[in-house]
């Protein structure tokens, strides 16, 4: 997208925030619910009138969305699309009256699975109103200083590790090129340019964080901290706020547009977007209790709907779903992670990630990690960090051996060579075996 298009809609979704989401976001739940069932009804027709896949499907299943969906329940007729039966159908459930003038979206390609999600004008702007809203929640005002530690890769040589941006007031700096030894040259630019919110990948943070107070660089009239795009770890968040001194906002989406949460100035959990997305919770008799599969479904992304799409990923919830903000947009209390984020020991278990980050954060000296993982009976884990010693190695490889199994081949990799999507986003398991 170019600038002055870029521009364009995000001056609309500016817009429809003042006019609408401002608004939506104090709705009672049966207003809400009423505005959500109008919005799927039109979905489902545009989709079975307009899109193959759901011709094909809703023919299948005898459900015809002019007569059989009568309230938010009906929508349990349809299946649940899995992300298997969505990327071998891509084609088909691409709408051919809006291919001309959708965006396009590529979902990281780590692991081999690529998809392209295809997103409407129209979907664009609200997810642009949304963005605006989150920013708002967290105290943003119009060309307000922002370091945005992503969305920047320096082209050739002469481009540099950050590009400023008048229009926004936004300092761009490359995700990418980030790490522990270079980040004192980020801190200093960010401390002399004085951003009064930093955004980015919630890894850059924690990198920049760690290194900020190795060196005991103060950044000073922070407001508020943006992360999305990857799983805020419970101690990236810690780290990040003790050392910058305020608060993190953080964003959960997809790739794939179905919906988003966003955290408050409350900080009690993260609200779900309503008027985005319709959300389900699913209960699974593979979770613990409390938690959640999240399938959902855009409610305005006509150009490749993705009805009741399994995200793959797990929300946390509590009984209480109330935030004290007076908001009504329900709360989750956090984002577990991805279901399918595991390695295998050496006899083939199941290892959750979950159970990895918990060994790493006990690791002061380690600011960046990956586990990969691509032979049977065999990982490696790249780690960065300050003062990484052979005792700190030995440590490292006990532990990982409890966990993997003693006929576990591990390789610990410092070069600070990790895999990284197209702008610098770091996923902390790859599982190529999976
Ligand atoms: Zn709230």
């Amino acid at each position: 997208m170019n600038i002055i298009k870029d521009l364009f809609l995000t001056y609309k979704g500016i817009k429809y925030y003042r006019d609408t989401l401002s608004k939506t976001q104090y709705y009672d739940f049966d207003k809400t619910r009423d505005l959500q069932y109008e919005k799927i009804k039109t979905l489902l027709i545009k989709s079975f009138n307009e899109i193959k896949f759901y011709r094909d499907l809703f023919q299948s299943i005898g459900f015809d969305p002019n007569s059989d969906f009568n309230s938010l329940e009906d929508l349990d007729k349809v299946p649940i699309l899995t992300k298997k039966v969505a990327r071998e159908n891509q084609s088909n459930l691409i709408n051919p009256n809006y291919a001309d003038t959708s965006l396009e979206f590529r979902t990281s390609g780590t692991t081999g699975d690529k998809f392209v999600s295809y997103v409407s004008e129209n979907q664009w702007i609200v997810e642009q109103g949304i963005v605006w809203r989150h920013w708002k929640w967290a105290g943003y005002n119009f060309r307000d200083k922002m370091a945005i530690i992503r969305s920047y890769v320096p082209e050739g040589e002469d481009e540099g590790l950050w590009k400023y941006e008048r229009m926004r007031n936004f300092m761009f700096f490359s995700a990418y090129h980030l790490n522990a030894k270079n980040s004192k040259v980020y801190l200093n630019k960010i401390k002399d340019w004085k951003p009064k919110f930093l955004r980015g990948y919630p890894s850059s943070l924690y990198i920049l964080a760690k290194m900020a107070e190795k060196h005991q660089i103060k950044l000073a009239g922070l407001k508020g901290i943006l992360t999305a795009s990857e799983t805020l770890l419970p101690h990236y968040r810690e780290k990040i706020e003790s050392v910058f001194g305020t608060k993190v906002f953080d964003w959960y989406g997809q790739a794939e547009a179905t919906i988003v949460f966003t955290e408050c100035e409350a900080h009690e959990g993260m609200h779900i977007n309503s008027e985005y997305g319709y959300c389900e919770l699913i209960e699974d008799s593979s979770l613990d209790k409390g938690e959640y599969k999240i399938v959902a479904t855009n409610l305005n992304n006509y150009a490749m709907p993705l009805i009741r799409y399994d995200t793959g990923d797990i929300a946390v919830v509590e009984d209480q779903n109330k935030c004290s903000c007076g908001r009504t947009l329900p709360l989750i209390k956090s984002i577990k992670g991805r279901s399918d984020d595991f390695l295998f020991g050496d006899d083939g278990r199941e290892i959750p990630s979950v159970n990895l980050y918990t060994m790493m954060y006990k690791f002061d000296e380690i600011v960046s990690f990956q586990f990969v993982q691509e032979k049977e009976q065999e990982v490696i884990l790249k780690i960065e960090g300050t003062n990484i010693t052979n005792e700190v190695l030995d440590t490292l490889r006990n532990k990982m051996l409890k966990r993997f199994g003693r006929d576990m081949k591990i390789n610990i990799d410092t070069s600070g060579d990790f895999i990284l999507s197209g702008e610098g986003k770091k996923n902390p398991i790859i599982n190529r075996l999976n």
